[in-house]
């Protein structure tokens, strides 16, 4: 409890001593402990109290603590806390009838995950054997998990020091109209030339050759990239031109954060598989998945898919997966956070853009939103370089400092901070977060023209 400083010395000594933790140097990092989480907020044991607008990793769509979410939980474990993947379970198939009835028109069934990275893994698998081809076409400024093929896919720094552990993955550049590599000056050419950007890639690397094109239909920590007006129906035309599967990553933008069960049902598009994890249950229990195509489906029909996972539709996942789809309809989620979204987070946001110098963009829906800092709005020079970190990354952790000292727990990636909080939010708080990130962008507009 707040106060105890025995408690917070062990659980800090435990983690410094014995937890392995994720994309870190162990020696040069210090974990905030944490003593509670309740709806929107988090508290350390001394009792600060943080405002997430991070969704801790963008997975935490319905907050701390749901009653609905952690009753579903208790029942389940008190009825039959696990079962293995070959027998049928009630949970796991009331939760797959309910994504493939919400997901797109054509799903047919749901292979259940342990979370994002291995759905990736298992789509292009599926990909791979329906079509007989071995090349994944991937976006750079993507993320799709640490797995090998996962991480190989991801077209951001992360990878690096990875090398390539699947051979067949090739990167090509999507929209990203602020910083366009194609030069374009509207929107329109934006998308005109990132297809046939796309277009010339699959020609050169041989249509024959490529079984899958997956992208993030929103892309999440690499920006909030909203596709322009066209381009993912033009990604559709050309995979329908030369046989190959879309995949949507769903993963971070599905399940309510951009206002939608999945981010592409906002655009004209229909993919063939999708991979989902983090919202479907808020991370409550590890859980992803695989939405597959009846046309997939059926190359299953009586070949074997050659994979599987102990876990796979675990039951205390399923069911508070069953109880996500429940809240979401009693408190309205959808419709709440198409409306913050568009009456409270975009016009304060736009507003928040016109007064400090730093901000080069804001871009995003829902309660999805991208904050980009620059040093020079005119050259649009990012605040921090590329990757920076260290001295060089010291501008953007001064902006991300001065949040966390005000109770708010930013999104934070390379020269933005993003703007992604539980989707239960109160106008309240949302309003009372967003007015920290005004006062902190005071510290990044130090450093324009620096
Ligand atoms: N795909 C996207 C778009 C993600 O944002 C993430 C995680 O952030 C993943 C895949 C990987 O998910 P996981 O960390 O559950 O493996």
């Amino acid at each position: 409890s707040f106060g105890d400083t025995d408690a917070q010395r062990e659980v800090r000594e435990n983690d410094r001593q014995y937890v392995f933790h994720s994309w870190s140097a162990q020696g040069a990092i210090n974990p905030l402990p944490i003593a509670k989480g309740e709806g929107v907020r988090f508290w350390d044991y001394d009792g600060t109290e943080y405002l997430d607008f991070s969704s801790q990793l963008v997975n935490l769509n319905l907050g701390h603590q749901h009653p609905g979410l952690v009753q579903a939980i208790q029942d389940q474990a008190g009825r039959l806390a696990t079962i293995q993947p070959a027998m049928a379970n009630d949970v796991r198939g009331e939760l797959a009838k309910r994504i493939v009835e919400h997901s797109f028109a054509g799903a047919r069934s749901v292979f259940f995950t342990n979370g994002g990275a291995d759905a990736n893994e298992y789509a292009v698998r599926m990909a791979r054997v329906h079509t007989g081809r071995q090349k994944v076409l991937a976006r750079y400024r993507s993320y799709h998990g640490s797995t090998s093929t996962a991480i190989t896919l991801t077209g951001e720094p992360r990878r690096w020091a990875n090398g390539t552990l699947d051979s067949g993955v090739v990167h090509f550049h999507g929209p990203y109209p602020y910083r366009s590599v194609f030069y374009s000056e509207t929107p329109e050419q934006e998308t005109e030339r990132a297809l046939a950007h796309l277009r010339s890639t699959i020609e050169l690397e041989g249509p024959s050759t490529i079984a899958a094109i997956i992208l993030e239909s929103v892309t999440g920590t690499n920006g909030i990239l909203i596709p322009t007006p066209g381009y993912l129906a033009g990604v559709r035309a050309l995979c329908d031109e030369f046989g190959i599967l879309l995949i949507a990553d769903e993963v971070m933008a599905g399940f309510g954060r951009t206002g939608h069960w999945f981010a592409f049902q906002a655009f004209d598009v229909t993919p063939d598989l999708v991979t989902f994890a983090k919202g479907v249950n808020s991370g409550y229990v590890p859980l992803g998945g695989v939405v597959i195509s009846e046309a997939v489906h059926q190359t299953f029909d009586q070949k074997p898919f050659p994979g599987g996972l102990t876990y796979s539709g675990h039951p205390l996942g399923a069911a508070a997966g069953v109880a996500t789809f429940d809240i979401f309809a009693e408190e309205g989620i959808l419709e709440r956070v198409r409306d913050l979204g568009e009456r409270v987070v975009g016009p304060r946001l736009r507003e928040i853009a016109e007064r400090h110098p730093s901000v080069g963009e804001v871009r995003g829906t829902g309660l999805f939103w991208a904050i980009e800092l620059v040093k020079n709005a005119e050259t649009r020079e990012p605040l921090i370089p590329f990757n920076a970190s260290g001295d060089a990354a010291a501008p953007f952790n001064a902006v991300v400092a001065a949040c966390k000292q005000a109770g708010l727990w930013p999104f934070a990636a390379g020269n933005r901070l993003q703007v992604a909080p539980p989707l239960i939010i109160s106008e309240e708080d949302l309003v009372r977060g967003l007015d920290i990130i005004d006062e902190a962008l005071n510290v990044a507009d130090g450093y324009v023209g620096a």
